[in-house]
Formats: structure tokens, C-alpha cells, sequence
């Protein structure tokens, strides 16, 4: 089977025909998935602090530093929450934050050292590319260096947080402090050569076009691909990113508060072209935190394998204005009534 192209996803994109786009992805995800399991996880998103310097425009979570509800967490803040991630059966936890201006680069060695001491078998999904970025240039190391110290602390895995859109047009107007999307993707480059495992993400629905979508497929398909032959011939330790994540943005309490939410309708097209699309990433996620559990069950008809992780916490989304709950035993009821056998995926995605 040819490959889609990038004109051929845009086409798909605007025709609008939802059931076609169903039919063609959930045929592919059962080539790739065949069986009627479906996977999910039980983790905690951690923020370790709130204050950032990068002031996205999408953005309703970050603080400055003299902003009344700014905090640093804590060292005994930080593992009750692990703790009570492990009495309710996680064995992940997503930790990132905000770019913060003047903690030192013993701060998040320290942070990974705790967690580790008391917690060896969880793991650390946690810093995001954008996050490297920002601690290369902060500390003056690579971002090579960087990533070694953090994995010798014990980082395991890393987020594809802070992709947004791949395409610089778009992150100089909606992020510009961040990183650009090459440094983004390189970062994802070295953690694979190194062994990592990661995953990548995408937020639409804001300023970026139908092509700039696609656009973003197509820069973390070529990485993919790179990666996988780097990987056969040996110079690459791990088969890339383990998953791709598309969510929605929430346009509440942000800069942009009057862009229109992306409904449903949009988010499942996308969401089918992408699996489409990335032929060379196994695992696709529906976002049920953007778009309640009911739509994100329904994207295991429109792509996605994987329903994400029951958040027992999440504060960037839920800043936002947009905070859906759940459960484990919820996550398995709607799994079934889709059809799919519910089951806890490894973690590292
Ligand atoms: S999205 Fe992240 S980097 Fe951007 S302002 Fe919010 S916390 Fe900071």
C-alpha cells in the first residue's frame, strides 16, 4: 500500500467525510493492532512549578514568579502525590513545568534523584523537548549533555509536550520563546540514539492552517523514518516515538480566548488522517481530556489504539477552563462498550 502524501491528507482534510476517514483508519489501525485489544494507562501529570518566562499565548497555566498562586513543588508535596498514584495503581508519572527563570540545574537532577530513591519502579516520563531546550541554553550544555544527566538521574521516558505545531510561522506567533520546531524534533533525534523511548504530541485548532496540520505530520513522519533506519543499521537504540498524540486547544482563561474550540467532527478527521498519515508510529492516542471520555472512545473507531492515561491529576488543560474526570474501572466500561478489550499499555508513552 502507497504511502498518503501531504496533498492527498490535505484533500482528505477538507472533504470532510468522516465515515470514509473511519472506515480507511480503523482498517489500518487493525492491520497494525489486529485483535480487539485497546490500551490505556493510569498516571499523574505532576506540574513542578507554574512559573515560566515563555508566556504562551495559549497558555492559562503559567504564573510569574510575584503572582500570588506561583509555586515550586515541594520535596514532601512531590511523592504524596506519587504515592497516591502508586495506592491507585500507576506505575507513571508525567512530570514538566513551566520555564522557570532561576532554579538550578542541581534542581531537576534532585528531583529525579528523589523520586527514584523512593519510587524505583515508576517512571519518569518528564521534559518535555521544550524543556531541554531551555535548560541547554539556560546551563550553557548541550542538549546532548542535558538529556545524559537528566537519564542518569532517572529520567525514562520523555513527553512530546511543547510540539504545538511544527512549523515556525506558527510557534513565532503563538510561542515565540520556545523552542523552533527543528531543535524541538532534534532533541527527540539524540534521546532515541541514546536509547530513549518518547512520544510526540500536536495541539490544533489555533492559528495554524489545514497545511501546516499536515505539515506537522510530515516533519514527525521524516524524523520516524530517519530514526528507524538509524535503528536497523544500528546507530539508533530505539525504533523512535512510541506514540502520537493530537489534542485539541482550550481556548479559556488564554490570550486567544476567542478562537472557536475545535469540535468533535474536526478532532476525528484529524485524528483519522493521522493514522493514516504516520504509517511508521505504532501507537495512536485519543485525547479524552479535551474531548470527554464518549469522543475519546469513539477515536478507537477513528485511528487511535490507545485512550491515554486516567489522569489523576492534570492542571494544564483544567487552567483552561476544560476538566473532564475519570476512573480506571470507567476507562474499562467505555473501552467494552466500544467493542475492545481493555488493557494497561507499558509505560514510556
Ligand atoms: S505552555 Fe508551557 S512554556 Fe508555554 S507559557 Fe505555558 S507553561 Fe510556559
Amino acid at each position: 500500500m502507497s504511502r498518503l502524501t501531504f496533498s492527498e491528507s490535505v484533500e482528505l482534510l477538507k472533504s470532510g467525510d468522516l465515515p470514509l476517514l473511519g472506515k480507511l483508519a480503523g482498517d489500518m489501525t487493525e492491520r497494525i493492532h489486529p485483535g480487539n485489544v485497546r490500551t490505556y494507562n493510569v498516571e499523574r501529570n505532576i506540574n513542578y512549578t507554574n512559573i515560566c518566562i515563555s508566556g504562551c499565548r495559549f497558555c492559562a497555566f503559567h504564573r510569574s514568579e510575584n503572582d500570588a498562586d506561583a509555586y515550586v513543588i515541594d520535596e514532601q508535596t512531590l511523592l504524596d502525590k506519587i504515592e497516591e498514584t502508586v495506592q491507585l495503581g500507576g506505575r507513571q508519572i508525567l512530570l514538566q513545568g513551566g520555564l522557570h527563570p532561576s532554579l538550578p540545574f542541581s534542581w531537576y537532577e534532585n528531583l529525579l534523584r528523589t523520586v527514584k530513591r523512593h519510587y524505583p519502579d515508576v517512571n519518569i516520563h518528564g521534559f518535555s523537548p521544550t524543556e531541554i531546550v531551555y535548560f541547554s541554553d539556560r546551563f550553557g550544555m548541550s542538549e546532548r549533555d542535558i538529556l545524559l544527566r537528566l537519564r542518569d538521574a532517572g529520567l525514562g521516558s520523555i513527553p512530546g509536550g511543547g510540539a504545538e505545531i511544527l512549523v515556525d510561522r506558527v510557534r513565532h506567533i503563538v510561542s515565540p520563546k520556545k523552542a523552533t520546531a527543528d531543535r524541538w524534533l532534534n532533541v527527540c533525534r539524540l534521546w532515541f540514539q541514546f536509547g530513549g523511548r518518547g512520544s510526540a504530541t500536536m495541539m490544533l485548532g489555533h492559528l495554524e492552517t489545514l497545511e501546516e496540520r499536515v505539515e506537522h505530520l510530515q516533519r514527525i513522519r521524516d524524523v520516524q523514518d530517519e530514526v528507524l533506519t538509524d535503528f536497523q543499521n544500528g546507530t539508533a537504540a530505539t525504533a523512535g516515538f512510541t506514540a502520537f498524540i493530537p489534542w485539541t486547544f482550550q481556548p479559556g482563561n488564554t490570550q486567544l480566548a476567542d478562537i472557536t474550540k475545535t469540535g468533535s467532527w474536526e478532532y476525528l478527521q484529524f485524528l483519522a488522517v493521522s493514522r493514516l498519515f504516520l504509517d511508521n508510529v505504532t501507537t495512536i492516542q485519543s485525547s479524552w481530556v479535551t474531548q470527554g471520555l464518549t469522543i475519546g472512545t469513539l477515536g478507537l473507531s477513528f485511528g487511535a489504539n490507545d485512550l491515554g492515561s486516567i489522569m489523576i491529576e492534570e492542571n494544564v488543560v483544567a487552567a483552561a477552563g476544560t476538566v473532564f474526570r475519570s476512573t480506571e474501572k470507567a476507562f474499562c466500561e467505555s473501552i467494552r462498550s466500544a467493542g475492545y478489550e481493555p488493557q494497561r499499555r507499558r509505560t514510556g508513552n
